[in-house]
């Protein structure tokens, strides 16, 4: 059954990257083949550059590694993308392990340190939200 879905713009080659490159993944991409794909970076549509610097959420907001405060555009992007899948009517989103905003599950601890939490990125919380189910590549490829 073909399904839309809205996939992180990285995981299909864009590179759009904090660090201008990309997370292509070719077993998911021959996998999404017989469905419809949307391809989003909510960072890019919150008006982030490419490439940017390294950002983590610390304490509930989004910080880069100099520390600035880079919420609004994290939550902007979210709000934009959220917009994108459901006036496409994506059924799933497969998204980007670990990101602050595409990360499902896991991310990282706001400490720069590469030390890894339970938790959700940004976009991932406001698909939720937007009854929009979320998942890894390996949790896409294990359905
Ligand atoms: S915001 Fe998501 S789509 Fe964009 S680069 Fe980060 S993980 Fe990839």
């Amino acid at each position: 059954m073909t399904v839309r879905i809205v996939v992180s713009a990285c995981l299909l080659g864009e590179n759009c990257k904090y660090n201008g490159k990309n997370n292509f993944d070719p077993l998911l991409c021959e996998a999404l083949n017989e469905h419809e794909v949307l391809p989003v970076c909510p960072e890019v549509l919150g008006g982030l550059s490419v490439p940017r610097c390294p950002c983590e959420i610390v304490g509930g907001a989004v910080m880069n590694k100099n520390g600035e405060n880079v919420d609004s555009q994290f939550r902007s992007g979210a709000a934009k993308a959220v917009k994108i899948a459901l006036e496409n009517g994506a059924q799933l989103a497969v998204l980007q392990p670990r990101s602050p905003s595409c990360g499902v599950g896991e991310i990282y601890d706001g400490s720069f340190s590469g030390t890894k939490i339970k938790g959700d990125g940004i976009f991932a919380r406001a698909l939720a939200a937007a009854g929009i189910k979320a998942v890894t590549p390996k949790e896409f490829l294990d359905i």
